[in-house]
């Protein structure tokens, strides 16, 4: 490479090769970077992805890109947290919520509080402690209302979207910017002195650059293809590795919620569009066919199909390399976790944010790929452990999650189960995308054990936290009554 980043290549145009070229182009092409991103008309894009999280929102952002127009042209909905339901036992759920759950109480947090006060059985379900779960339970969502310090203020919420259209929503924004797409099939990848040198086409035509990202999906083209960046296997943790999805009718009422139903060897998702309900079946091919995943799919669903079911197959785990000479991976092509707590996009953001902070003038320093490498496998690792909670503390009498309670853990999740066990403490880590209060919210919603409780809470009598409880708990049940239906949130779009 020279000096100047004058050209990046862009490979596969899913998901992640879109967002790569929106955020390329908007923040490089002024600075006269050129932008090419190479799909293939051939091969389709995975189809799937569509329940994101609250950092999203950040990436619209630094994209300039209007919430209202987004979600129009997506079939977008508002997603306020997941449903978990049947994870302990068949008949239980609980609601992962986004946002802040309840407040400190004198300088105390919240969690430490609302755990003494529970078991000492003067604490309702945390759920009630969350505008955000509550509202997501009773179909209800409204975008932050400045209101002094209510809940009301600080909604957290996300987006289900339809993948394709986002896929085409993200390139129109990307043209604009003079990004160039370039329709055609990969052949050949030609190596170089600083790792790809360019791609040959089928048409015949060669296309270098000085940076190149593999967006190619699941085939990995360049950063296993060429740079042999190798893999990571992590089945033996998360041993599911099918999915089965069919769109179907969409609901009259969309819950503001991805619903995450277990089933005898895995789970369901539902995620309402405006225009129809995507629904998929994720399980272990060692525990269930095809056909029988299929048809548990179909019985599931509350609306007529509007496709045939379509079988994805998958490996879980990541590259060894995310970075490697002058090529990085995003996306499906850099690793993949199954989408419990939809993360895979977040993933694809996250990775360009590093990128983009970390982007070489001229050949990268192996400190600067080092780095990158480092952040994303600890990034992998942490939502690898907080997946592993959900199935590792399961009450569940199926063979899979007798399978699932019985396997070892990771060892960053054995230290937080012990520290949680041993007086009910969350500690988030550095590079941890998910905080203490989503730990909470799961760790209790699957009944991890919990003995005793942090000693400071003792700072105060536990009737005045009880009272201070009940108080949060009106607050929620108040701000609630402000919130209109997510029906009536998603009919104000159009
Ligand atoms: C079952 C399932 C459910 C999921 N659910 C969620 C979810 O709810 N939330 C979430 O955040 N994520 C989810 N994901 C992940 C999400 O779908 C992906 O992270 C996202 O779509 C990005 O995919 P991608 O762009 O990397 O790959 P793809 O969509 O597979 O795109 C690959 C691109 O590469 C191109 N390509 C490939 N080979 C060539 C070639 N030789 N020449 C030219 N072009 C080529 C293709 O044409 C295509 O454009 C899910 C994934 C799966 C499998």
């Amino acid at each position: 490479m020279t000096d100047a980043l004058r050209s990046v290549t862009i490979v596969g145009g899913g998901t992640a090769g879109w967002m790569a070229a929106v955020a390329f182009g908007r923040l490089l092409g002024p600075a006269g970077t050129r932008v090419t991103l190479i799909e293939s008309d051939d091969i389709p894009t995975v189809g799937v992805g569509e329940a994101t999280i609250p950092p999203i929102r950040t990436f619209h952002a630094m994209l300039g890109i209007d919430e209202d127009a987004f979600l129009r042209a997506t079939g977008g909905s508002y997603k306020l947290g997941i449903r978990f339901e049947g994870w302990t036992r068949p008949g239980e759920s609980y609601v992962h919520p986004f946002g802040q759950i309840g407040t400190d109480i004198a300088g105390v947090p919240f969690a430490a509080q609302w755990l003494r006060a529970r078991q000492a059985g003067l604490a309702a379900p945390l759920g009630a402690y969350s505008l955000e779960a509550r509202a997501a339970e009773t179909g209800r969502f409204s975008r932050p209302i400045a209101n002094g310090d209510s809940p009301l203020s600080r909604i957290g919420y996300a987006y289900h979207f339809d993948a394709g259209h986002y896929a085409a929503f993200l390139r129109a924004q990307a043209e604009a910017y003079g990004v160039v797409r370039h329709e055609g099939l990969v052949e050949r990848v030609e190596r170089g002195p600083a790792g790809i040198a360019a791609v040959h086409l089928a048409d015949g035509s060669r296309i270098a650059g000085d940076l190149f990202l593999d967006c190619s999906g699941f085939r990995a083209l360049l950063i296993e293809g060429a740079m042999e960046a190798g893999w990571t296997d992590w089945s033996e943790w998360l041993p599911c590795d099918r999915a089965v999805a069919v769109p179907s009718v969409a609901d009259a009422a969309p819950l503001p919620l991805t619903r995450a139903i277990a089933e005898r060897a895995g789970w369901r998702w539902r995620i309402p569009l405006q225009h129809r309900t995507g629904n998929g079946h994720v399980f272990s091919s060692r525990h269930m066919s095809e056909d029988e995943a299929t048809a548990t799919l179909l019985a599931g669903l509350h609306g007529e199909a509007l496709a045939e079911p379509r079988v994805i197959r998958f490996a879980t785990g990541h590259r060894n390399r995310f970075w490697s000479g002058n090529c990085i991976a995003l996306g499906l092509a850099a690793g993949f976790m199954e989408p419990l707590e939809s993360t895979s996009i977040h993933l694809v953001q996250s990775g360009l944010q590093h990128l983009l902070r970390m982007l070489p003038a001229g050949r990268p320093a192996a400190a600067t790929v080092e780095r990158y490498n480092r952040i994303m496998t600890a990034e992998f690792v942490r939502i690898r452990d907080f997946l592993v909670a959900h199935y590792h503390l399961n009450d569940r009498t199926e063979r899979f999650w007798l399978d699932r309670a019985a396997a070892a853990i990771p060892e960053g999740l054995a230290e937080k189960l012990a520290l949680f066990h041993a007086g009910g403490r969350i500690f988030r880590e550095a590079d941890e995308l998910f905080n203490e209060t989503s730990w909470l919210a799961v760790l209790t919603g699957q009944n991890a054990p919990v003995s005793g409780y942090d000693p400071i809470c003792d700072a105060i009598p536990i009737e005045t936290a009880a009272n201070r409880l009940a108080q949060i708990e009106r607050v929620v049940a108040t701000s609630l009554t402000h919130m209109p239906s997510h029906a009536h949130a998603l009919a104000r779009l159009a």
